[in-house]
């Protein structure tokens, strides 16, 4: 192994930081000044000049994707790939220990994950045993109190007595407890206390995984919450190797538990902390760095950090005002075509928004566009409903006591099975503490069941298990196929109006070639779920493995394909990069959101948000807004962001004239770009009026007005789209 070509490609201080001697570490550094690239140098660093084995490494991170990113490039380091590595995040790996130790975790063996929607539906289901009233009670909110309780490790023993409230909140916690139990389930939060809990227990395993990871690594550490934290400690105290590499700027995880303050506090509980910052930013150009770090200046307490760049200034940040969204939308999809007509890549631009309400116009005027564009995050492929009504018939297949999946296709396609016989069938599984499944099947045999309903419901039972017996050793898209298909699924979605039919049948074939792809992945040598990493690790079914990770990642899968330009939330744009960015709905009350005006600290979280943002753009950065916009129903009219008055305003410049001009102005010959244009200000040449300058602008697309002096005529309106104007500076 080399280790020169480990240091190539790195500054003084990031040389520091990747060979500094064993012991814990703290990085803290803005954005784009190359942490994540430090930490993956780290590892290659650690094995081939450390001689630490890969199998002593544990590195965490905030996605599947950016954990599978930082496989590949720690690997490409080490000629020789370091399989035994584990790499994912926290509740990847969560995950992981508890399929290896359910029996100590008092879990069964073949516990499922649930997502945030199955939660919901089984607390819907707590709030109505106890009487309480949804309006009352909605179970949003109970959902987040059990969430929030859990990420700050506490059982329902463990909530302080409170009011009325923390009281019968603390029932439904624990009522719901019970269901998970008795379902065999484990929602996301679970997974991390579940772990914690399992290494307070059992002192020998944790001894052991001490003694394995002896080197631990954290990116994006600002994000992680109380709980993350101490498994930290737990884990990594006392040895004393632990690198937490983060940005308290880009902390924007607090409405989910994350504590920026673990930042603050890390020195204090990893002894002998050796701090490092890195200033140098290595992504944007000068412009767009000014604008990120005159905004985030504003936000008190700050660490503080100064970031300079090499790179030249670069263009302005552009700033779009549309009349509508749909005029928004069609400015980004116009600015993005002329980036791919001037030779740039669809993959190389990132739109963002606040709200994935936002990401519908959006996709229309891609659409009409014909750009490629991918949702990132936003949809949650997994999570939709015909999706979910899959792979519920694909859980059952792989286990028959399933009640969540179940309940959920029971009667899907329709088969004559109403709510009253499922909420029978549910009340004598809990009551007799067996399953569904096993409820129905006995319910028949022995006659409790009768007539239509044992008919309907042992038909469903028979069509389980045939299908069980009819993909036995087939392939998962085998088992995927027969699921989405002769269940009935697929002419039952495809049957509903319009596009949404369409939409979901193209959906549910996405679905098995997902499948098919989870298979190829598999078998590639290449990716971690390829290899046993660990030699504990008990050989499990690609199924089974399928389907926990179609609940891990939910809201990250993408469908494969060529080159599209991303659309996402900014939340999931954290750790990203696009030479072109757009940050759409710059509006009071979208951006910074309505919610952060109420709570305390919210404001400055969401300046935060808008930081992470704004350095994602390595080139070209546009911030765009809507004077009126369609959402959640209604039109609604907001006034600018204050983010865009709070950026200097030597870093903007208006763009109110956008790239939906209908005939591209010439300036001296060469196509313009698309916005540089009419500036206020701006001279201009009009064929029957002679030479003018620009006075005022208005609106875009094909009402984009401009009012230009005419040297002796005075002042006159113009529609940009028919005027014959000529640049002339
Ligand atoms: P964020 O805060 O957004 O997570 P980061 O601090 O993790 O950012 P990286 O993503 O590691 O930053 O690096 C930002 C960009 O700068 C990447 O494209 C990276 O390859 C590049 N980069 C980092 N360090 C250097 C360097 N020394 N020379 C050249 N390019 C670099
Ligand atoms: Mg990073």
């Amino acid at each position: 192994m080399d280790i020169t070509s480990i240091l190539e490609g790195l500054n003084d201080r990031q040389r520091e930081a990747v060979t500094a001697p064993l012991g814990n570490l703290l990085i803290v550094a803005g954005a784009g000044s190359g942490k994540t690239r430090v930490l993956v140098h780290r590892i290659a660093w650690l094995v081939a000049a450390e001689g630490v084995s890969p199998h002593g490494i544990l590195a965490v991170t905030f996605t599947n994707k950016a954990a599978a990113e930082m496989r590949a490039r720690a690997e490409a380091l080490l000629s020789a790939p370091p399989r035994a590595m584990w790499v994912g995040t926290f509740h990847g790996i969560a995950h992981r220990l508890l399929r290896m130790h359910w029996r100590d975790a008092g879990l069964p063996e073949n516990f499922q994950i649930i997502d945030a929607d199955d939660q919901l539906r089984l607390v819907k289901r707590v709030l109505r045993a106890q009487n309480l009233d949804e309006q009352r009670w909605p179970a949003r909110q109970s959902a987040g109190f059990i969430n929030a309780q859990k990420e700050e490790g506490r059982r329902p023993r463990d909530v302080p007595a409170g009011d009325h409230f923390t009281e019968t909140q603390k029932r439904v916690y624990e009522a719901y407890e019970a269901l998970c139990r008795q379902g065999g389930v484990v929602d996301f939060a679970e997974l991390l206390l579940r772990c914690h809990e399992l290494w307070l227990d059992r002192e020998d395993l944790l001894e052991h995984y001490r003694r394995r990871f002896g080197q631990l690594l954290v990116d994006e550490f600002q994000d992680t919450n109380t709980l993350q934290y101490a498994s930290l400690r737990l884990l990594g105290g006392s040895a004393g190797n632990v690198m937490a590499v983060g940005d308290d700027d880009q902390s924007i995880y607090s409405w989910r538990g994350a504590r920026m303050e673990n930042i603050h506090r890390f020195p204090e509980h990893f002894r002998d902390t050796r701090i490092i910052r890195l200033e140098q930013n290595y992504r944007s150009t000068g412009t767009i760095l000014k604008a990120a770090n005159g905004l985030i200046e504003r936000n008190a307490g700050r660490l503080g950090k100064s970031l300079w760049t090499a790179a030249g200034d670069g263009e302005p940040v552009s700033v779009y005002h549309g009349y509508n969204d749909t005029e928004e939308a069609r400015f980004v999809a116009d600015t993005a075509r002329a980036w791919i007509e001037r030779g740039g890549s669809a993959d190389e631009i990132g739109v963002l928004y606040r709200s994935n309400a936002q990401s519908r116009a959006l996709e229309e005027a891609f659409l009409r566009a014909d750009i490629a564009y991918r949702i990132y995050g936003g949809l949650r492929f997994f999570e939709r409903a015909e999706v979910k009504n899959a792979l519920a018939y694909m859980r059952l297949v792989s286990s028959r006591h399933a009640d969540v999946a179940f309940e959920r296709v029971v009667n899907l396609p329709p088969r004559g099975i109403g709510a009253k016989t499922v909420g029978l069938v549910r009340a004598l599984a809990r009551e007799r503490g067996v399953s569904m499944w096993q409820t129905v099947k006995e319910g028949i045999a022995s006659g409790e069941i009768k007539a239509r309903a044992a008919a309907a419901l042992g038909g469903f039972l028979a069509l389980i298990d045939e299908f069980a017996a009819q993909v036995e050793g087939r392939s998962l898209h085998d088992v995927a196929q027969c699921c989405v298909e002769a269940s009935g699924l697929l002419a039952h979605h495809a049957k509903e109006p319009g596009e949404r039919g369409v939409a979901r049948k193209e959906n549910l074939e996405e679905l098995v070639a997902a499948c098919r792809r989870f298979e190829r992945d598999r078998l590639s040598p290449l990716d971690p779920r390829g290899a046993q990493a660990d030699g504990a690790d008990e050989p499990s079914s690609t199924l089974e493995d399928f389907l926990d990770q179609a609940a891990l990642e939910a809201g990250e899968y993408q469908a494969e394909g060529g080159a599209a330009v991303q659309l996402m939330t900014l939340h999931s744009a954290k750790g990203l990069e696009f030479p072109l960015v757009f940050i759409t709905g710059m509006e009071e009350g979208l951006f910074p959101s309505r919610m952060a005006g109420e709570e305390l600290g919210r404001m400055d979280e969401e300046r935060r948000l808008a930081y992470v943002g704004i350095t994602r753009a390595m080139r070209r950065l546009y911030l765009t807004r809507a004077e009126s916009r369609f959402i959640h129903g209604t039109d609604s009219y907001n006034p600018p962001s204050r983010f865009l008055q709070e950026i200097p305003v030597e870093t903007l410049q208006d763009v109110r004239l956008g790239g939906a001009l209908k005939r591209p102005l010439q300036r001296n010959g060469a196509p313009r770009d698309e916005d540089a244009a009419l500036r206020i200000g701006a001279r201009v040449r009009h064929a029957k009026f002679g030479e003018g300058v620009v006075l005022r602008c208005e609106g875009g697309g094909d009402r984009a007005r401009v009012e230009v002096n005419f040297a002796g005529l005075g002042s006159k309106w113009l529609m940009l789209g028919y005027a014959n104007l000529e640049m002339l500076d």
